[in-house]
């Protein structure tokens, strides 16, 4: 399609706020463009700009000016929460120099600049990575001491922003932390809930509850900085009335309104401070006067209720979508904020609307911020007046969507009831963009009634459905995958018809990464330190380019260097033994293998799987002679997650872990060879301490059900190896470092399909599938593990219909389980391996996802922070 510029007009003029400078402090720019300063005020003024403190007098001074002014609290009279509180407002204070200089230089640089739209940003604590991003932690360190604190207990006193579920909230984390590391242009857009992912509790039963995650609390979050001059009116519900042209003027419905807060986002080693800016939800009018007036009291406070629901609660799923209005209210009021937000600043460039797409790139995580396509097609079309088909052209060369999952229970879908009370012009234009869609696709594939019917935004039925993928996929200039395996997946199933009308070009992949910053050097860092001191670098080198650390490959001939990474390993596999004795009062050997699955807790996943080979297990050194238990491989299994609350499966598998834990760590014949964990409320901060103690971790999702997976990077990257399906990235760390340092098991991807359609056409036994699943379950219904009532209609799922085909996988599951006891039998081995999967996971830093999406998406470029002096 070509643009007809003439046709397309400059943004309409809105008003703006009248701004000044401060007098005598600012240079005014003279008519070249050239700063000029007020006589004699250059030197005075940026000799007096505050930036980031180094020196460790200036930051305990800097510590103790918060206590005395921001807390009002007596510098004789400190907790560690009101030392944390300081020690993290003098830290803010270095973060809004450094974010101030970096906005200022994006507004003066103009870049094309790229926003990322995700409704979850799983954050984990701020301090220690702030630190450490500054590279001021040892001055920090010797403050708090000089000050009588401990920065540890400092750091440990922050709660973690829980604002997200699990993988796809984490990794838009990862990706700010790159973003601002690799000094891209580069904001986050998200909510600011006040409850995050709920608490979890484990009753003695092992039934699991969920309390209330109210992070904010404690009152004051230095993390963040209110913004009360930036803020939008985002309307719900209305009538939407045809115009002419193809436009309409949508009004009457609600108005509340979206307050913006920054959360800002050190690089490391960099003055580059990028931001995420979350909009938090108030009433219009803070009450509905009439109603106040007619002495309706609750109908007036109802109205401020409902604003205020909006971004009350992180709704607690993960890979399952549910269809809820006030879901769909957050998805509208998030992406209409953004995009207010993103389009004003537009604006500001003075700049006519089809240059749109070359000054910013709009990146949709899921299809969670799809309507942000409707909203700026609304925006161009209804106010700008700009033509409808010149409108779609600048829409689909901004927005770019990332697909995260192929599964059909997880694909978003919103009934065209539900979306044209609460969004009617939304919907018409959605109804609009299918007719023409469909049309095109006709003209291409005369005939093909099925094509059709599988591509329309809408899927019929009672009621219909308006169908999020499809629409994110034509909305936008590119879709990708998160993983090889995955986009292949997505390109030949739920994109098929998609890839022969747009040409396969437009479906591409980015791999996912995690930040090493975080993941290796924050969570691990003896670690870190030894590998520094290995490579003979700054760390500052090689935590930016992670491929460096194949320098490390050679010390595996190195006898000194493998032990002091074997007494690294010790050390947080000691740590992690204080935490389990401190939480749940039971004593770890550090000696024995630690065996981990830790992420949600999802049939996919197959945590089913790891439990029942764990019974398999007990009961095959329960029939051992004491002899042979003593050649034994000792183990300790641990795993964590949450449940979705709703998720009946999800929760009776928790329980079912937890019952069988009760009779192992008890049972004096096998308690030393085989200990099993449930450890509570799995969070970012619980990651950290996990995965540096871990020997080996469990990734073994039934094939092409996880897109990727970001916790297997994690582990390997600290020195843990790899027991997984061939599955999402687990694909691509066996092809980086070697398929003979990971234990593979199971069916293959393609294969999934035919074993699917055996088992519901040709259903077999489990006892013929595999007799030595068949024991177990049956152990279990026999009451080993006292009464199995409540767990036979999880059994069931497997001897009937075995969706995710852990019948089909359990002895080879089994035996890749004896290949893992054989070589950590044989330590020098192990270790070998340790440090070679280290060595080998460069690819796997955010780094490089990050700069994929900036070079083969969306066309930015780095930007140097102007200096100062
Ligand atoms: C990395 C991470 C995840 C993702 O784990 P997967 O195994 O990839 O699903 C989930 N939760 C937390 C807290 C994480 O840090």
């Amino acid at each position: 399609m070509s643009i007809d510029p003439s046709q397309i007009g400059k943004p309409k003029p809105r008003p703006r706020r009248h701004k000044r400078s401060l007098t005598g402090y600012l240079p005014e720019v003279n008519k070249d463009g050239k700063e000029v300063w007020p006589k004699g005020e250059e030197k005075t003024w940026k000799a007096g700009l505050k930036s980031v403190s180094t020196e460790v007098p200036q930051i305990t001074e800097n510590i103790v000016h918060h206590v005395q002014t921001s807390l009002a609290r007596q510098a004789y009279n400190l907790d560690n929460f009101g030392a944390y509180n300081a020690t993290a407002l003098a830290v803010r204070d270095d973060l809004i120099v450094n974010w101030n200089d970096t906005q200022m230089t994006y507004t003066r640089k103009a870049p094309k600049r790229a926003y990322y739209l995700s409704l979850e940003f799983l954050m984990g604590r701020s301090l220690d990575n702030a630190l450490l991003n500054l590279g001021v932690r040892p001055q920090y360190e010797e403050g708090a001491t000089k000050l009588g604190f401990n920065l540890e207990d400092l750091i440990d006193t922050e709660r973690d922003a829980g604002l997200g579920n699990g993988g796809l909230g984490r990794l838009a984390a990862c990706y700010l932390d790159s973003s601002a590391t690799m000094e891209l242009p580069i904001w986050g857009y998200g909510l600011r809930y006040k409850y995050g992912i709920f608490q979890q509790l484990i009753a003695p039963d092992g039934s699991q509850f969920e309390a209330p995650d109210p992070w904010l609390a404690p009152g004051f979050n230095p993390w963040e900085i209110p913004r009360p001059d930036v803020s939008y009116d985002v309307r719900f519900y209305g009538h939407a009335d045809r115009t002419n042209k193809g436009r309409a003027v949508w009004s009457g419905g609600q108005e509340v309104i979206a307050a913006a807060y920054d959360v800002p986002i050190p690089g490391y080693a960099t003055r580059t401070t990028n931001c995420i800016r979350l909009w938090d939800s108030r009433p219009k009018r803070g009450f509905d006067l009439q109603s106040f007036n007619a002495g309706d009291y609750e109908r007036a406070v109802e109205a401020s209720n409902t604003a205020e629901q909006i971004t009350s609660v992180l709704y607690p799923n993960d890979n399952h979508s549910v269809g809820k209005e006030l879901r769909l209210k957050q998805q509208y009021f998030w992406t209409a904020a953004s995009l207010s937000d993103i389009l004003r600043r537009f604006r500001n460039l003075d700049k006519p609307w089809s240059e749109l797409p070359e000054n910013v790139a709009i990146q949709l995580n899921d299809t969670h911020p799809t309507l942000s396509i409707v909203e700026l097609q609304r925006i161009l079309v209804d106010e700008e007046e700009v033509p409808w088909d010149t409108a779609w052209d600048i829409v689909t060369r901004t927005f770019f969507y990332t697909n995260h999952t192929v599964l059909p229970e997880a694909l978003e879908k919103w009934p065209v009831p539900l979306m044209s009370n609460l969004l009617p012009r939304h919907m018409q234009i959605i109804f609009d963009l299918n007719a023409s869609f469909l049309q095109a696709v006709e003209k291409k594939f005369p005939g093909d009634v099925g094509k059709l019917q599988r591509v329309s935004l809408i899927e019929e039925g009672y009621p219909q459905n308006v169908r999020m993928a499809n629409l994110a996929c034509i909305g936008s200039r590119k879709v990708n995958g998160v993983a090889e395996l995955h986009s292949d997946l997505v390109r030949k199933t739920i994109m098929k018809d998609m890839v022969d009308i747009f040409g396969v070009s437009k479906f591409g992949n980015v791999t996912n990464g995690i930040t090493p910053r975080r993941w290796l050097d924050q969570c691990n860092p003896g670690l870190s330190t030894l590998i520094t001191d290995a490579l003979g670098i700054p760390k500052t080198k090689w935590l930016k380019d992670l491929t460096l650390l194949k320098g490390i490959e050679k010390f595996t001939k190195d006898k000194k260097f493998k032990t002091q990474w074997a007494a690294v390993k010790r050390a947080n596999k000691e740590r992690l033994a204080h935490y389990v004795e401190n939480t749940l009062g039971v004593q770890l050997d550090p000696n024995h293998m630690f065996d981990f699955q830790c992420k949600r807790i999802h049939e996919y996943k197959r945590q089913s799987l790891n439990i029942l080979g764990v019974i398999h297990r007990y009961l095959t050194l329960k029939n051992a002679t004491p002899e042979e238990r003593k050649k034994a491989v000792p183990r300790v299994v641990i795993f964590a997650g949450k449940a979705a609350p709703g998720y009946y499966m999800a929760k009776l598998t928790i329980r079912l872990i937890v019952t069988v834990s009760k009779v192992l760590n008890n049972d004096p014949d096998t308690k030393d060879y085989l200990k099993l964990l449930f450890l509570p409320d799995y969070s970012v901060s619980l990651a950290e301490l996990i995965i540096p103690a871990s020997d080996i971790s469990q990734h073994i999702s039934t094939a092409g059900t996880e897109a990727s997976g970001t916790s297997n990077m994690k582990f390997c990257l600290n020195g843990g190896l790899l027991l997984g399906t061939v599955d999402g990235a687990n694909i691509e760390i066996a092809e980086e470092i070697g398929e003979d340092q990971v234990f593979f098991f199971g069916h293959l991807a393609p294969t999934v399909e035919g074993v699917r359609y055996e088992h519901t056409y040709h259903p077999v036994a489990v006892e013929e599938r595999s007799p030595a699943l068949a024991h177990v379950l049956n152990e279990i219904s026999g009451g080993r593990f006292g009464d199995s009532g409540p767990f036979e209609p999880l059994l069931n799922t497997i001897r009937q219909g075995d969706h995710y085909l852990i019948s089909d996988d359990f002895d080879s599951y089994i035996e890749a389980n004896k290949t893992v006891d054989e070589e950590f039998a044989d330590r020098e081995g192990w270790l070998t391996k340790s440090i070679t999967t280290v060595a080998r996971m460069g690819k796997f830093s955010s780094d490089r996802a990050i700069m994929t999406y900036a070079e083969e998406y969306w066309n930015i470029e780095p930007v140097k922070v102007d200096e100062r002096t």
